[in-house]
């Protein structure tokens, strides 16, 4: 479902991806590793268009995002995108809508979705999420937890075939985490394809089907968690495994 070859991405004369090569089959859960700096979000950002790579060539949904380092139309990018969601960190609310709007907005003014239509679906999203009780209260009354529970949903509500995951949980208070993650999985065992980078090892271990792990911009090793987890075959996983523990 997402296919990738010899990525290349810099800014200016930074290397930051190179070497990329990568599948992704329909309803896989690949969690993304790695240090800082290693290029885990700019490679997510790369599968959906918001970053515009200059090598190599990627596949997502039927589209050609990237081919041959040549770049998708902007005009293209708005079909891919309802097709890859993403969730980001800061959950990124419309502060000045309710829950139930926020995730109307992009169905109905994107994708023509009749109001009463959007609003039914809106409501079984807050439902899958567990907030079916708040869709009418504005964002700046949630908790950090629920207001990425809310991000989840409106990503859902463009029925997307991917959904792409930056550090979900990473501004969340520790005891948030768990109901952020239980969404995740929850999605996972429905069979959503998701690409999650995290530094919830736990998660990684319990719910990913492919460990990837990133570093200086190339992907050092990938294997199902077992083997990433416990017997890693490169020193630089060893390495980054040992501080995260
Ligand atoms: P973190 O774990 O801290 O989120 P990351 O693995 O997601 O790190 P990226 O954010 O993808 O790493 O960054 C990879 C490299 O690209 C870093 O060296 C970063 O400084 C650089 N970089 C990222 N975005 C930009 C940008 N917009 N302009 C210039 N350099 C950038
Ligand atoms: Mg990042």
């Amino acid at each position: 479902i997402i296919e990738v070859k010899g990525l290349k991405k810099s800014f200016g004369s930074h290397v930051v991806l190179q070497n990329i090569d990568f599948t992704v089959q329909p309803s896989q859960v690949v969690v993304v590793i790695g240090p800082s700096g290693s290029g885990k979000s700019t490679f997510l950002r790369c599968l959906n268009g918001l970053e515009t790579a200059e090598g190599g060539t990627i596949r997502a949904c039927g589209h050609a995002v990237v081919e041959q380092g040549k770049m998708m139309p902007e005009a293209k990018l708005d079909a891919l995108r309802t097709e890859v969601g993403m969730v980001f960190q800061s959950f990124n609310l419309f502060p000045h809508l309710s829950v139930l709007d926020n995730i109307t907005l992009a169905p109905t003014a994107l994708r023509g979705v009749p109001r009463k239509q959007a609003e039914e679906q809106g409501r079984q999203l807050l439902k899958k999420v567990g907030l079916e009780h708040k869709a009418d209260v504005y964002p700046g009354t949630l908790s950090g937890g629920q207001k990425q529970r809310v991000a989840i949903a409106r990503a859902l509500a463009m029925e997307p075939k991917v959904m792409l995951f930056d550090e979900p949980t990473s501004a969340l208070d520790p005891e948030l985490v768990g109901e952020v993650l239980q969404v995740m999985q929850n999605l996972a065992a429905e069979g959503m394809t998701m690409l999650i980078v995290t530094h919830e090892m736990g998660f990684a271990r319990e719910v990913a089907d492919v460990v990837v792990v990133m570093d200086q911009g190339s992907i050092v090793e990938a294997g199902p968690p077992a083997q990433i987890f416990t017997a890693p075959k490169e020193a630089r996983t060893r390495s980054f495994l040992q501080t995260m523990l």
